[in-house]
């Protein structure tokens, strides 16, 4: 998701960063995460978990920006992220 131009006082906060994690063996491949992230954290990788499902890889996990909506769009509970006291890396995308 890109948006054509930043917040103007966007200088003034701080994006919160999130630790994630994949519960690979839970994950069919749906790709909701994928598609969905906001920050676009995730890829398919060419893997295959013991049921034959490529799950998600994360690309760059300092970009994320601990939304949530990975863990709560995914259909089967494989994803969930922890807060962290660090920043999320800017990839100058607009939150
Ligand atoms: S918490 Fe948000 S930004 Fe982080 S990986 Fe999930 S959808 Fe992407
Ligand atoms: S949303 Fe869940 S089940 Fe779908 S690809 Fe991502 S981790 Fe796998």
């Amino acid at each position: 998701m890109k948006y054509w131009r930043q917040p103007l006082d966007k200088h003034r906060f701080q994006v919160p960063h999130g630790i994630i994690h994949v519960i690979e063996e839970r994950c069919k491949g749906c790709g909701f995460c994928v598609e969905f992230c906001p920050k676009e954290v995730f890829v398919m990788s060419k893997r295959t978990n013991s049921k034959g499902y490529h799950p998600p890889e994360i690309t760059d996990s300092s970009l994320c920006a601990d939304c949530g909506l990975c863990a709560l769009l995914c259909p089967d509970f494989a994803i969930y992220v922890e807060s962290s006291d660090m920043p999320a890396k800017d990839n100058g995308q607009a939150e």
